[in-house]
């Protein structure tokens, strides 16, 4: 093809987009971001982009490393593709053994991030990258990384001293990583997620105590 025929065509291109951009310019630009959007949040999703990753990684120094079941949980990119702003505090409603069990089953749909046992053990089931299905909410268990501590709402002798002193420290590290306030906005139980029938950590939980840690033990987070 000669010059002259790429010219006239290149010509009559510009003369079309011009009358997109005129007629219909709130669309184009309305598909544009929303482009650009999900450009943001899955670039690591394309082919060759993906961000290296250490299965069995550990975000909370000292935890042990647990995996939950694949099917409990979905891979993501967080802080990057989800912003993170929320620490949700759960209640087992059993031992720590039980949790571990049905997070590791596919069956199940749900896990948290992390379990505490009584002694203050943790075990870190779900990297923090990812959204782990904890709240029964798909935009908090986007935002949120979830924790769970052994045993019942109904019983708090349960609630050790131990158990309040290392889920502190947890979440003081998981606010100080991801620039959470520490505060009751931010901190909260599965009660209080947004269309959840759960009432865990129950009104035994004592949350002026557990905040209070969380605030002693931020001052010591690196
Ligand atoms: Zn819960």
């Amino acid at each position: 093809m000669g010059s002259k025929d790429r010219g006239s065509d290149g010509s009559g291109r510009r003369v079309g987009r011009r009358a997109v951009l005129l007629g219909g310019g709130a669309a184009v630009v309305g598909v544009a971001a929303l482009a650009r959007d999900d450009l943001a949040r899955f670039w690591w999703r394309l082919p060759g982009m993906e961000k290296k990753r250490v299965d069995g990684e550990l975000d909370h120094k000292g935890s042990e490393w647990a995996a939950a079941a694949r099917a409990n949980w979905r891979r993501a990119d967080r802080p990057d593709d989800y912003r993170i702003d929320r620490v949700v505090i759960h209640v087992v409603q059993g031992s720590y053994a039980t949790a571990l069990k049905v997070f590791k089953n596919p069956g199940h749909g749900a896990a948290a991030h992390y379990v505490v046992r009584k002694d203050g053990h943790v075990a870190q089931m779900i990297r923090e990258l990812d959204v782990a299905f904890h709240a029964g909410n798909r935009d908090m268990n986007e935002r949120s990384v979830g924790i769970e501590h052994e045993g019942f709402v109904d019983r708090p002798q349960g609630f050790t001293a131990a158990m309040y002193a290392s889920s502190a420290r947890l979440t003081a590290g998981i606010c100080a990583r991801y620039g959470i306030p520490v505060d009751r906005e931010h901190i909260i139980g599965h009660v209080e997620v947004e269309g959840t029938d759960h009432t865990d950590p129950g009104p035994h939980w004592d949350w002026d105590r557990y905040l209070r840690l969380v605030r002693e033990a931020s001052k010591t987070v690196t």
